[in-house]
């Protein structure tokens, strides 16, 4: 009986290399931040979950107008504590396997490069 052991060896990504894979909204939101919106309700906070009759915590759901990711915040009630938060990120934002963080200064290398016009 033959045993066969398998050495993985895992490529790392560089984020130089990572951020050339971003659509443009994507590169943007990862150097300015998320454009947060209300989704489709402006923004406001609803019951989301009660005890006894009683509002224990609230949540409130924001989409990023550039990019389309969504996020739904949960709060306790009333202290107002952040006590959850959820992330939605459409295809291609998130790093793939390997990949190293990529941090604003690289997104934003990215976006000057091609800006840039050839002279
Ligand atoms: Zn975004």
């Amino acid at each position: 009986m033959t045993t066969m052991t398998r050495t993985v060896t895992e490529q790392k990504i560089e984020p130089q290399e990572q951020v050339k894979l971003l659509r443009q909204n994507m590169l943007l939101c990862r150097s300015l931040g998320h454009a947060w919106h209300g989704a489709g309700d402006s923004g406001k906070f609803h019951v989301h979950e009660k005890r006894k009759s009683k509002i224990v915590a609230v949540s409130r759901t924001l989409s990023c107008t550039r990019c389309k990711c969504s996020r739904t915040d949960v709060y306790d009630y009333p202290s107002f504590d952040l006590v959850k938060h959820l992330r939605v990120y459409p295809d291609g934002y998130l790093l793939t396997n390997g990949a190293s963080r990529i941090w604003r200064h690289h997104a934003n290398a990215e976006l000057f490069m091609r800006q840039a016009e050839p002279s």
